[in-house]
């Protein structure tokens, strides 16, 4: 990855920080983007990594915020090869009590932000001849889960957008893969119970949760050039829950 240019969404915590890190540590430049800023972990990791690492604040859903902070990023970067959609969020409950709000918020985080951030990288990409989009999909897009309609509908998009978009962009040397993640010990699954992790892990083959860097480990192969002739795929790092 040296002298790449990545973006990555969501990367204050989690998946995307283990992203974000993964990808300087194998020598590229990264722009870090979260709703509150990234400003300590950007400092962290070019600190760490002796990389040029950026903080931007966006809301990855409000198609003004992305196009103005994207616009930054890119100039920041001097470039933009790789582009990992990994901000997303869950608002869980049953269909019958689900608010508006729950339905739509899901929707334009963990969907709509995928195809604003992809938008506003495609020029660069296309015009360079050369891009790798990752976006973080969810086992729960493709295994049912009660309580889960909005964000199984919005993770079923990521993987609709994920292969019309590789199809779009195959011809301009631009990749566009997807990762599912089965259940990941980060924030999003800390607020589960002991007892409801404990049921969770029960069902893995592997027989526990993944960890934060076992994705980052896959996305970033996927933004490699050792992936150069993978494009449209899902890929699952669920500990065998997909099999
Ligand atoms: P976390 O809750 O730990 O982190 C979510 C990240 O997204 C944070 O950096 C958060 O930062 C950012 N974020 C949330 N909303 C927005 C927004 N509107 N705009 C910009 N950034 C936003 O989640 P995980 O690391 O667990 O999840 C990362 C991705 O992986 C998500 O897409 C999730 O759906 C997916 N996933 C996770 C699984 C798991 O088991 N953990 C399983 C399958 C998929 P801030 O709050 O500062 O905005």
């Amino acid at each position: 990855m040296k002298n790449k240019r990545s973006i990555v969404t969501g990367a204050s915590r989690g998946i995307g920080l283990a992203v974000a890190r993964e990808l300087a540590a194998r020598g590229s430049d990264v722009a870090l983007v979260s709703r509150g800023g990234c400003d300590v972990q950007a400092k962290a990791i070019a600190e760490e990594f002796h990389v040029r690492a950026f903080s931007f604040a966006c809301d990855v859903g409000d198609s003004c915020q992305v196009q103005e902070v994207f616009t930054a990023a890119i100039k920041a970067l001097g470039g933009v090869d790789v582009l990992v959609n990994n901000a997303g969020v869950t608002r869980d409950g049953l269909v019958l009590r689900m608010k508006d709000e729950a339905f739509d918020e899901v929707i334009a985080t963990d969907l709509r932000s995928v195809f604003l951030c992809t938008r506003a990288v495609a020029k660069s990409m296309l015009g360079a001849r050369y891009g790798r989009i990752v976006n973080i999909a969810s086992v729960n897009a493709i295994r049912a889960q009660a309580g889960q309609a909005n964000y199984a509908a919005a993770k079923a998009g990521v993987i609709g957008l994920t292969k019309s978009n590789a199809m779009e962009f195959a011809g301009r040397g631009v990749t566009v893969n997807a990762v599912a993640p089965g259940f990941i010990d980060t924030d999003m699954t800390a607020v589960l119970s002991d007892e409801v992790r404990a049921k969770y892990a029960a069902q893995i083959p592997l027989g526990r949760l993944g960890q934060p860097e076992e994705v980052a480990k896959m996305v970033v192969f996927l933004a490699s050039d050792d992936a150069k002739y993978v494009t449209g795929q899902i890929i699952g790092v669920d500990g065998g829950l997909n099999a």
